[in-house]
């Protein structure tokens, strides 16, 4: 069994128009110590938005 870290952590991204619909994602916290956004499509909006990391 390969040791397992805590760099690699379960985050939340919310969409940043409607803010109903998350996706839940993980990140490397070595890589990326601030908040992601990523674009991705939201079924609330029914189009592409910006999805803004939750915490
Ligand atoms: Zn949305």
């Amino acid at each position: 069994m390969a040791r397992k870290n805590a760099i690699r952590t379960i985050i939340s991204l919310e969409c940043g128009e409607c803010k109903k619909y998350q996706y839940h994602s993980e990140k490397n916290r070595r890589n990326t110590p601030d908040r992601v956004t990523l674009t991705k499509f939201c079924p609330s909006c029914r189009s592409r938005r910006e999805f803004k990391e939750k915490r």
